[in-house]
């Protein structure tokens, strides 16, 4: 028998707001307070769902700078398109995972994709952000682009499945390529059954519940939309009864004990850091975009 990990607590989303025109997020940490207690993770915007109306210019965010981190977008529903200064582009649709590496600095742009804007439709996206330890804070920028058919599914007996986006589940290994141990893991859950899943002891860890009811640990209840329930490093697996079909993201990953300094769409280690990324930003050291071609 594994111990389970203890549910710490149960929250809402902090912070509503707007990214760029085209992402209205409910950020589900850390403006509501979680922290250092879920590193290596540093962020969850949460977009949508959303109705979006067509329109022939689409909605998004413009050029805009990152150093230090990683940010995974999750594509739920609607599509979006990526381009950035390393000349590294791509779009993804639902199921579909774009996984860049900021690491020593990119300038990027995060649009609706053109014929979902023509069309219109209902979007919904999770951008997670993910932090790199000190001795690849300076790396190579990479891009990973994880389609939907290369991202294992795990059946969960008569429960569901997980997608296994990153780590590994039941001896399905993610296609996500990390610099620190992480499971992420985009789980579908049916009502009326019961279902466990297996978490390293030792990783900090949460289950985000984009929708739906659910008792996590025979005890603490997830019901609604939005929510996040913090797990405890200790303990080595996760259970839920399922109360409605539901929609989980599931997080863990090996805690980096560094400082964290973070300003904006910079984070480093030190105040230094920082003050360096703004210059190296505003030289223009971390490149810009091409002017786009008129079609
Ligand atoms: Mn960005």
């Amino acid at each position: 028998m594994t111990t389970p990990k203890k549910v710490l607590k149960i929250y809402n989303p902090g912070s509503t707001h707007w990214v760029g025109d085209g992402f209205h997020v409910r950020n589900l940490f850390p403006s509501n307070g979680i922290g250092d207690e879920l590193s290596p993770f540093l962020m969850l915007d949460y977009a949508g769902p959303t109705r979006v109306k067509p329109s022939p210019n689409p909605r998004g965010v413009g050029e805009h700078p990152h150093r230090g981190f990683e940010t995974v977008t999750i594509a739920y529903q609607g599509a979006v398109e990526h381009r950035d200064s390393a000349g590294h582009s791509g779009t993804i649709y639902p199921g579909d995972v774009q996984w860049m590496t900021a690491a020593s600095g990119v300038v990027h742009e995060e649009m609706h994709e053109h014929e979902f804007a023509r069309k219109g439709g209902t979007f919904e996206m999770i951008q997670l952000w993910v932090n790199l330890p000190k001795a690849h804070k300076m790396s190579r920028p990479r891009y990973q682009t994880l389609a939907k058919a290369n991202i294992p599914s795990v059946q969960l007996g008569s429960a569901g499945y997980a997608r296994v986006i990153a780590g590994e589940l039941g001896g399905a290994k993610g296609p996500a390529q990390t610099y620190t141990p992480v499971n992420v893991f985009d789980v579908r859950l049916k009502a009326d059954n019961h279902t466990e899943l297996t978490l390293p002891a030792g990783q900090n860890a949460a289950v985000v519940l984009l929708k739906g009811n659910i008792i996590v640990n025979s005890g603490e209840q997830l019901q609604g939309e939005a929510k996040i329930a913090l797990l405890s490093p200790e303990g080595e697996h996760v259970t839920f009864d399922v109360k409605e079909d539901s929609i989980l993201l599931i997080l863990s990953g090996e805690p980096i004990h560094e400082p964290v300094f973070s300003y904006g769409p910079f984070v480093m280690n030190t105040r230094e850091e920082i003050l360096e990324a703004v210059a190296d930003y505003q030289a223009g050291k971390m490149g810009h975009l091409e002017a786009k071609v008129a079609q």
